[in-house]
Protein backbone atom coordinates (compact mmCIF):
# COMPACT_ATOMS: atom_id res chain seq x y z
CA UNK A 1 0.00 0.00 0.00
CA UNK A 2 1.21 3.45 -0.38
CA UNK A 3 2.15 5.90 1.94
CA UNK A 4 0.25 8.81 2.93
CA UNK A 5 1.32 12.30 1.84
CA UNK A 6 0.44 13.91 5.37
CA UNK A 7 0.22 17.60 3.31
CA UNK A 8 -2.55 16.40 0.76
CA UNK A 9 -6.18 17.76 1.74
CA UNK A 10 -8.50 15.27 4.15
CA UNK A 11 -10.69 12.60 1.75
CA UNK A 12 -13.95 11.84 2.86
CA UNK A 13 -14.05 8.88 1.59
CA UNK A 14 -10.78 7.21 3.08
CA UNK A 15 -11.71 4.22 5.41
CA UNK A 16 -11.97 5.32 8.84
CA UNK A 17 -14.11 8.29 6.82
CA UNK A 18 -16.80 5.42 6.18
CA UNK A 19 -16.33 3.84 9.82
CA UNK A 20 -17.21 7.16 11.62
CA UNK A 21 -20.05 7.46 9.01
CA UNK A 22 -21.10 4.22 9.85
CA UNK A 23 -20.68 2.85 6.68
CA UNK A 24 -18.14 0.35 7.30
CA UNK A 25 -18.44 -1.80 10.35
CA UNK A 26 -15.77 -1.76 12.86
CA UNK A 27 -14.94 -3.93 16.00
CA UNK A 28 -15.72 -0.91 18.08
CA UNK A 29 -13.84 -0.94 21.69
CA UNK A 30 -14.81 2.85 22.61
CA UNK A 31 -16.33 5.79 21.43
CA UNK A 32 -17.26 10.02 23.06
CA UNK A 33 -17.94 12.62 21.62
CA UNK A 34 -14.62 13.30 19.99
CA UNK A 35 -13.11 10.03 19.46
CA UNK A 36 -13.59 6.38 18.11
CA UNK A 37 -11.84 3.39 19.14
CA UNK A 38 -11.60 -0.02 17.62
CA UNK A 39 -9.83 -3.21 17.39
CA UNK A 40 -6.84 -3.20 13.83
CA UNK A 41 -8.30 -5.77 11.19
CA UNK A 42 -4.50 -6.79 11.22
CA UNK A 43 -3.26 -6.98 14.80
CA UNK A 44 0.36 -6.70 15.46
CA UNK A 45 -0.20 -7.18 19.27
CA UNK A 46 -2.43 -9.33 21.84
CA UNK A 47 -3.78 -5.86 21.99
CA UNK A 48 -4.13 -3.78 19.50
CA UNK A 49 -7.11 -0.88 19.27
CA UNK A 50 -7.15 2.33 16.63
CA UNK A 51 -8.09 5.45 17.98
CA UNK A 52 -9.32 8.35 16.12
CA UNK A 53 -10.60 11.38 16.44
CA UNK A 54 -14.24 12.49 14.86
CA UNK A 55 -12.73 15.10 12.80
CA UNK A 56 -11.36 15.36 9.41
CA UNK A 57 -7.72 15.43 10.21
CA UNK A 58 -5.14 13.90 7.58
CA UNK A 59 -2.44 12.92 10.30
CA UNK A 60 -0.83 14.09 13.42
CA UNK A 61 0.38 17.10 12.01
CA UNK A 62 -3.32 18.47 10.91
CA UNK A 63 -4.13 17.68 14.13
CA UNK A 64 -2.31 19.46 16.08
CA UNK A 65 -2.04 22.27 14.04
CA UNK A 66 -5.91 22.77 13.18
CA UNK A 67 -7.87 21.13 15.91
CA UNK A 68 -9.02 22.91 19.05
CA UNK A 69 -8.08 22.22 21.81
CA UNK A 70 -11.42 20.59 23.00
CA UNK A 71 -10.71 18.23 20.04
CA UNK A 72 -7.13 17.37 21.52
CA UNK A 73 -8.16 17.36 24.73
CA UNK A 74 -10.79 14.99 24.39
CA UNK A 75 -9.14 12.53 22.21
CA UNK A 76 -6.21 12.41 24.31
CA UNK A 77 -8.47 12.09 27.39
CA UNK A 78 -10.44 9.29 25.20
CA UNK A 79 -6.98 7.25 24.24
CA UNK A 80 -5.76 7.40 28.46
CA UNK A 81 -9.58 6.26 29.35
CA UNK A 82 -9.17 3.17 26.78
CA UNK A 83 -6.21 1.90 28.05
CA UNK A 84 -7.52 1.72 31.59
CA UNK A 85 -10.62 0.31 30.46
CA UNK A 86 -8.26 -2.26 29.20
CA UNK A 87 -6.31 -2.92 32.09
CA UNK A 88 -3.28 -1.84 30.66
CA UNK A 89 -1.54 0.81 32.61
CA UNK A 90 -0.43 -2.02 34.76
CA UNK A 91 1.78 -3.92 32.13
CA UNK A 92 2.11 -1.28 30.29
CA UNK A 93 1.45 -0.32 26.72
CA UNK A 94 2.52 1.49 23.50
CA UNK A 95 1.16 4.48 21.57
CA UNK A 96 2.32 4.72 18.17
CA UNK A 97 1.04 7.41 15.58
CA UNK A 98 2.49 7.09 11.90
CA UNK A 99 2.92 10.15 10.04
CA UNK A 100 3.81 10.44 5.80
CA UNK A 101 5.98 8.26 4.28
CA UNK A 102 8.83 7.71 6.27
CA UNK A 103 6.58 6.81 9.29
CA UNK A 104 4.87 4.52 7.08
CA UNK A 105 1.11 6.06 7.14
CA UNK A 106 -1.61 4.32 4.99
CA UNK A 107 -4.72 5.37 6.32
CA UNK A 108 -5.25 9.58 5.74
CA UNK A 109 -7.25 10.24 9.07
CA UNK A 110 -5.24 10.18 11.83
CA UNK A 111 -4.85 7.54 14.05
CA UNK A 112 -2.90 6.49 16.72
CA UNK A 113 -2.09 2.86 17.53
CA UNK A 114 -2.38 1.30 21.14
CA UNK A 115 -0.73 -1.69 21.99
CA UNK A 116 -0.48 -4.02 24.71
CA UNK A 117 -0.66 -7.17 26.19
CA UNK A 118 2.86 -8.39 25.82
CA UNK A 119 6.39 -6.89 26.02
CA UNK A 120 6.64 -5.41 23.02
CA UNK A 121 10.38 -4.84 22.88
CA UNK A 122 12.59 -2.12 21.57
CA UNK A 123 10.73 0.81 19.97
CA UNK A 124 11.79 0.07 16.29
CA UNK A 125 12.77 -2.11 14.21
CA UNK A 126 13.56 -2.37 10.90
P1 LIG B 1 -1.10 3.20 9.49
O1 LIG B 1 0.03 2.49 8.79
O2 LIG B 1 -0.65 3.87 10.75
O3 LIG B 1 -1.88 4.11 8.57
O4 LIG B 1 -2.04 2.02 9.98
C1 LIG B 1 -3.32 1.77 9.47
C2 LIG B 1 -3.90 0.62 10.25
O5 LIG B 1 -5.26 0.51 9.93
C3 LIG B 1 -3.25 -0.74 9.95
O6 LIG B 1 -2.73 -1.27 11.16
C4 LIG B 1 -4.41 -1.57 9.38
O7 LIG B 1 -4.35 -2.92 9.78
C5 LIG B 1 -5.61 -0.85 9.97
N1 LIG B 1 -6.86 -0.98 9.23
C6 LIG B 1 -7.07 -0.78 7.91
N2 LIG B 1 -8.35 -0.95 7.60
C7 LIG B 1 -8.98 -1.28 8.75
C8 LIG B 1 -10.33 -1.57 9.09
N3 LIG B 1 -11.31 -1.58 8.16
N4 LIG B 1 -10.62 -1.85 10.38
C9 LIG B 1 -9.65 -1.86 11.31
N5 LIG B 1 -8.36 -1.58 11.05
C10 LIG B 1 -8.04 -1.30 9.79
Amino acid sequence: MEAVDASQPYDRDNIFAKILRGEIPCDKVYEDEFALAFNDIAPQAPVHVLVIPKGEYVSWDDFSAKASDAEVGGFVRAVGIIARELGLVEPGYRLLCNLGADGGQIVPHVHVHLCGGKSLGRMISG
